[in-house]
């Protein structure tokens, strides 16, 4: 087996023994990345010579016996949504097109202090806005099991650079659903931890009480090990929580004993793809086969959840993307340019003898605004903004953010009552396998609706995991969402383990093309 049909832990395992070399490791990677990722377009940027310099730097301290981080020489690929030090951190937005941050996100510098050897940036949806990677305003990523088809989004670039073996493990980030929905449509593991566990000090913010960074990989053991690395209290975030941190990857291979699973009959209503409902309806019987105690449970209030999410993150992300505005950093518009254009209104105005159309012409300010975010951001993010923005406004705060976080709260409480019940919950994790690039890119509301199974976990502040559990005739991958209680990401873990030791799903990988 080369390098890149390895999981990180089996990587791991020869890297230590010294079977392989960090750098040999990285090479492979770095080469299946040139020969594919043209026709998948999973990376934005690939640093291969800062990859390779990483890799030699850790094969000469593990020679020399000098103590190396827990993911040594092990290639990740970090989604453009995260700082790093004198980087390009773009968000895939014409808006963050050339910035260069000048610090690093605490979970980038955690990966640095880990000894990881960081191989590139990921596509995504403009600022983690969208279910597909279609809104990326760079590129398109294609379902490295079928290139017609979306990988799912935002952080499509990360499931599609482990799925189709360019890197091992992938760093996310989960908004609504990013992390796990892709995940689910590529055919590997990704999870989204409990809001505060991973410090978002450093990722740009899209909506702040929903934003979580977690990992994409083959195995929910490898997901394990590099949750251990970015996991932890940051008292450069206020949001993230001062708890230990488990040492998963060692306990992930440990069965629960007595494990109760909860499935919600309304995760199994219209709308729901046939075949997508059969794999995860045999995925239970696994856990029924296991000695599991699967028992229905209600979460009433879940109806509500993609249309409360879809006025919290537009609330939020219109006041976060406030701060883009020409000044600060990131995209300005060609002020000549618009001097002149300003100086044309303003004698045209004059001209046809309408002196007070003249005096309402914008401050040189409010254009280089206007102008600067009408060219720095694509149309979806504008669409959130204006969504966002009218919502907040006076008159409707009550109306619909007031009202959306009440019915937050709600489905929050539904989850507690359940999870006294239950220690998972199980269900799909999108209604449908991955669907055609362009299908539903006019169709903003049924794209919105392909979240519906993610979005409470986000508003809940709860923790899930997608994990592989079956192909369509078609073959395509279909994903298993598991859900468990606020920081109970080892029992996540071991859940989701238990379930991969009787399936071999995550081991196919899609055919090299
Ligand atoms: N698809 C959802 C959205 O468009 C979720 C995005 C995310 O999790 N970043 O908002």
């Amino acid at each position: 087996m080369t390098p890149i049909d390895l999981t990180a832990a089996e990587l791991l395992g020869r890297l230590e023994s010294g079977e392989l070399t960090s750098t040999a490791v990285a090479q492979s990677f770095l080469d299946r990345i040139e020969r594919h990722d043209r026709a998948i377009g999973a990376f934005l940027r690939v640093d291969g010579e800062s990859a390779l310099a990483k890799a030699a730097d850790v094969d000469r301290r593990r020679k020399a016996g000098e103590p190396v981080g827990r993911l040594a020489g092990l290639p990740v690929a970090v989604k453009d949504v995260l700082c790093a030090a004198g980087e390009l951190t773009t968000c895939a937005s014409r808006m963050l097109a050339g910035f260069r941050p000048p610090y690093d996100a605490t979970v980038v510098a955690r990966l640095k202090a880990a000894d990881a050897v960081l191989i590139g940036r990921t596509n995504m949806d403009e600022f983690a806005m969208g279910g597909s990677t279609e809104n990326s305003a760079f590129q398109p990523t294609r379902n490295p099991w079928d290139l017609d088809r979306i990988p799912g989004g935002s952080s499509g670039g990360s499931a599609a650079a482990v799925a189709a073996s360019m890197a091992p493990l992938c760093v996310g980030t989960d908004t609504g659903g990013s992390i796990r929905q892709p995940a689910g449509l590529c055919g590997v593991v990704g999870m989204k931890p409990t809001y505060g566990r991973v410090s978002r000090y450093g990722l740009v913010a899209f909506a702040s009480s929903l934003d979580q960074i977690g990992p994409l990989a083959h195995t929910v053991e490898d997901a394990a090990l590099l949750l251990e690395v970015l996991a932890g209290h940051d008292p450069l975030d206020s949001t993230s929580v001062d708890r230990p941190v488990p040492p998963y990857a060692e306990r992930v291979g440990q069965p629960l004993e007595g494990l109760r699973i909860g499935v919600v009959p309304e995760h199994f209503g219209q709308g729901l793809d046939a075949e997508v409902e059969a794999a995860v309806r045999e995925a239970i019987d696994v856990y029924r086969s296991l000695g599991a105690t699967v028992r229905e449970v209600s979460l009433p209030h879940s109806k509500y959840a993609v249309a409360t999410y879809y006025v919290i993150a537009p609330c939020e992300a219109s006041s976060n993307l406030a701060r883009y505005d020409g000044v600060h950093y990131g995209h300005r518009t060609d002020t000549r340019a618009m001097a002149a254009e300003l100086e044309a209104e303003r004698a045209a105005q004059l001209r046809s003898g309408d002196s007070a159309a003249a005096e309402d012409l914008d401050s040189p300010l409010v254009r280089m605004f206007r102008r600067t975010r009408a060219e720095g951001f694509g149309a979806e993010v504008k669409r959130r903004i204006m969504l966002g923005t009218y919502a907040l406004s006076a008159g409707y705060y009550d109306a619909y953010y007031l009202k959306a976080l009440k019915v937050r709260r709600l489905i929050r409480q539904d989850f507690d009552e359940a999870f006294k019940e239950v220690d998972l919950i199980a269900g799909p994790v999108a209604p449908a396998p991955a669907f055609k690039l362009g299908e539903k890119i006019d169709d903003p509301l049924a794209m919105y609706l392909f979240d519906l199974y993610t979005v409470v976990t986000n508003l809940a502040g709860i923790c899930g995991i997608s994990v592989p559990c079956g192909f369509s005739k078609s073959g395509l991958p279909i994903g298993l969402h598991l859900q468990a209680a606020p920081f109970e990401e080892e029992r996540l873990l071991r859940g989701a383990a238990m379930y991969q030791r009787e399936t071999d799903w995550h081991e196919k990988r899609p055919e090299a093309r």
